[in-house]
């Protein structure tokens, strides 16, 4: 049992939470949250132990991610405590706890933090550019190569210790104890969480926002398949270049709804968005439209007179793979599918 930490409001509020200290502790947002269930107080008991800043219980819990903030909490509470944000803001709390490096962390409590990052890795792609004098072949060889090897590294250096640190958090540290044949059944729960998110079909009204989530992961997973694996950029198949041109074209469309829903501010969980938020949907978008872009301009044969462009998405690649990916927003889609099945492993 962790102590009681006042100070810990002060602390989320810099992850985005509200003023969640005016909670009175109606029940109105466990009454209308389509998530909770008869044996939880889903969200209640998190906004219970956030006031008291039961950091540990915190840690150890696997709630925050059940939640797919559909905003329903938040618009029935009487007191504009933000419950639906206060889930978000945990999120990206236990985010920056997992993270080893405390990178995370930094991200999201500083801007000029996030922006030194994203200036620093645009100096390093124009230094590179410059060393290899503007020459397109080798800037898109080394391009390709940087893909693979940024997905390796990233998976070795950050999520892999990261995972553990959260298993840890979560399973070991609470002394829960799980049969080892448990892990091996249940991670059928992992998969489907990754590529379905198939619980949050369960909140109400929540089925377009879904189909499009489903639709960007699809097209983002295949994108980064055709240009890892398949070379898209070097592709002579039509087959290969077609579907790239599909899968691209899907992920800057679908993200542009996204950022016109956070600019319209309509429904409540857009209603507060904090960089993290924007950084993730526009370099997206970015990443989408100027690898279709690349891959148009080689086949109109332009691209050799439009390096520009080539740097462009390659600036946009690295920022994406350095920043967003292990430290941003990202990270939400990785831990939200462990936190499914280490749930699972839980009611074992
Ligand atoms: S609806 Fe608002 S005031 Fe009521 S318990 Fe939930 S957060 Fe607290
Ligand atoms: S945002 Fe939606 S899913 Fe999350 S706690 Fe509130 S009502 Fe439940």
């Amino acid at each position: 049992m962790s102590r009681v930490n006042p100070e810990f409001a002060t602390e989320l509020q810099k992850y985005g939470a509200s003023d969640f200290s005016a909670c009175f502790n109606c029940g109105n947002c466990t009454a209308t949250c389509a998530l909770s269930t008869t044996d939880s107080s889903f969200p209640r008991e998190m906004i219970r132990y956030s006031t008291l800043g039961l950091e540990d219980e915190i840690k150890a819990s696997l709630k925050p991610w059940e939640c797919y903030y559909c905003g329903e909490c938040s618009s029935e509470c009487p007191r504009q405590a933000e419950p639906g944000e206060l889930m978000m803001s945990l999120r990206r709390w236990l985010t920056a706890k997992y993270d080893w490096t405390g990178l995370s962390g930094l991200m999201y409590k500083s801007l000029p933090a996030s922006i030194t990052a994203f200036v620093l890795t645009f100096v390093g792609v124009l230094a590179f550019a410059f060393n290899a004098d503007f020459d397109l072949e080798h800037m898109m060889h080394v391009g390709h190569l940087f893909e693979a090897i940024a997905i390796a590294s990233i998976m070795a250096v950050i999520f892999v210790p990261n995972i553990i640190r959260m298993w840890y958090f979560t399973i070991l540290k609470p002394k829960t104890k799980v049969p080892f044949k448990k892990y091996v059944s249940s991670l059928g729960e992992f998969f489907v969480t990754m590529f379905t998110q198939k619980r949050a079909l369960d909140c109400d009204d929540n089925r377009f926002r879904w189909f499009e989530h489903f639709i960007l992961v699809i097209g983002y997973l295949s994108l980064l398949f055709t240009t890892v694996f398949m070379d898209w950029f070097s592709s002579q198949y039509m087959f290969v270049i077609v579907f790239g041109y599909v899968v691209s074209a899907i992920v800057f469309v679908v993200t542009v709804d996204f950022v016109n829903s956070r600019m319209k501010k309509k429904k409540t969980m857009n209603q507060h968005s904090q960089p993290s938020d924007w950084f993730f949907v526009i370099w997206l978008f970015m990443m989408g439209l100027t690898a279709f872009m690349t891959r148009l301009f080689i086949d109109l044969d332009i691209l050799e007179m439009n390096k520009w462009l080539y740097v462009l998405h390659f600036t946009i690649l690295v920022q994406w793979a350095l920043i967003i990916v292990p430290f941003g927003k990202w990270t939400h889609f990785l831990y939200r599918s462990f936190a499914m099945y280490f749930a699972k492993l839980k009611e074992a």
